[in-house]
């Protein structure tokens, strides 16, 4: 047996029983989605502290079977809840086994026939093995020492061939690459994630699935006083961060338009901004639960911009009903343009659209506000009346992530 396959590794999740099985297979649960279309059925092996992620049935090709693998290592990194990912030969439970796929993939790192300091890290997950670690990670090396010509360095080498040893195999590995960490996504519950076409949302969604939250998306647009710019833009965010939760998560779209100019024309003047909030974060709301959620997730970052001054950013919260979670509450501008380069969101983040908060903006925004103020401007709408409207109106989307 010689069998391509991924190593992930989900670190020792500082989790214990119960909780760590529910992890596990959360984790499992979401890597079948991300390879739902990967075009080819997949298996996944639980080892101790880890998965081999392998093709079904393998090409005889050896070609075929390296593209597969490195599609597999491609999606394992993105997908959050995994800490390492390895690609890997797994090999018969021998010693002689071993030292071939070593001594195979070793060469692979130097084709042009130069020679690298190496070291051999061998560990056994199953102690039912004839050899100790130590003793198995010598014969791998002087295999390799011996048909490669390669010196040993223990302490800082070129390259570190990984041995593990399973209940039903070996694994070779010598190339080791981070993954995304995180909790497995769905492990936390699930969150509804106001995403408008900017910067800091999706980095906020981002950070949010990393701490387990599985997320669904609503954005709002300025339709009908504004093109559809702003949605296309909300759609391939999500699609971008499909990648990382492995289920797509819904995105609803509604069309904001005519309660922003209900709330001008009831004379909301510099309280424009965070009454169109309100009037979002009780939609959202009401789709959240709707949709199984136990919390919103928002962009907002304090002091940024004027309508996220403590006061107004409370008084946007006080018309929610479920909780508002921020996750970059503290991050810096800077901070947030940096991740979001590389998620890949800043790209799409940076296209042009017609953002409804820029339509009917007062010339100063308040920073001050509170919720009485927002009260009395409400009650001279029928608010609830609004938000059941916006609620009617909103249309789900269920992005695609391999779609064009
Ligand atoms: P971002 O904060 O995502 O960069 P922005 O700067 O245009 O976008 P802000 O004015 O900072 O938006 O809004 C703060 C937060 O309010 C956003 O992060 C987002 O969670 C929410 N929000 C703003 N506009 C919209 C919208 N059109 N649809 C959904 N949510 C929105
Ligand atoms: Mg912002």
């Amino acid at each position: 047996m010689r069998q391509p396959c991924v190593l992930l590794k989900y670190g020792e999740l500082a989790l214990k029983g119960r909780n760590k099985e529910r992890f596990e297979r959360q984790l499992v649960h979401n890597l079948r989605h991300a390879l739902s279309d990967a075009g080819f059925p997949v298996r996944i092996r639980r080892r101790r502290g880890a998965l081999i992620l392998s093709a079904a049935e393998y090409s005889d090709e050896p070609r075929q079977q390296a593209r597969t693998q490195r599609e597999f290592l491609v999606r394992a990194r993105e997908l959050i809840g995994i800490s390492v990912v390895q690609p890997a030969l797994r090999v018969d439970r021998t010693p002689e086994a071993a030292s071939s796929a070593a001594v195979d993939l070793a060469r692979t790192l130097r084709p042009d026939g130069t020679a690298a300091t190496f070291a051999v890290r061998a560990r056994r997950r199953n102690k039912d093995f004839p050899l100790t670690s130590t003793q198995l990670a010598d014969r791998v090396g002087a295999r390799i020492q011996a048909e490669l010509g390669w010196p040993v360095d223990l302490s800082e080498p070129q390259v570190e061939v990984a041995v593990e040893v399973d209940r039903a195999e070996i694994l070779v590995c010598v190339e080791r690459h981070r993954g995304q960490g995180g909790l497995p996504v769905g492990s936390s519950g699930r969150a509804l994630v106001l995403m408008s076409g900017g910067f800091d949302s999706p980095v906020a969604a981002y950070r949010a699935m990393r701490r387990g939250l599985a997320c669904d998306f609503v954005h709002f647009t300025g339709a009908p006083l504004t093109g559809p710019a702003s949605a296309y833009k909300a759609y391939a965010l999500t699609r971008r961060l499909a990648r990382f939760q492995g289920e797509a998560g819904v995105l609803w779209l509604v069309p904001l338009g005519q309660a922003q100019r209900a709330l001008a024309t009831a004379g909301a003047g510099g309280l424009q901004v965070v009454a169109q909030r309100r009037l979002m974060v009780r939609t959202a709301d009401r789709l959240a639960r709707r949709g199984g959620a136990q919390a919103l997730v928002t962009g907002d970052s304090l002091g940024q911009v004027s309508s996220q001054t403590l006061a107004n950013l409370a008084t946007v919260e006080e018309a929610a009903t479920l909780p508002v979670l921020r996750p970059l509450l503290a991050w810096d501008k800077e901070e947030i343009l940096t991740e979001a380069a590389r998620l890949g969101t800043a790209e799409i983040s940076r296209l042009p659209d017609e953002d409804c908060c820029a339509l009917l903006v007062p010339p100063s925004v308040a920073t001050r506000s509170t919720p009485g103020q927002l009260a009395r401007l409400e009650s001279r709408l029928d608010v609830n009346e609004l938000v059941g409207e916006l609620v009617e109106k909103a249309r789900p989307l269920r992005p695609d992530p391999s779609g064009g």
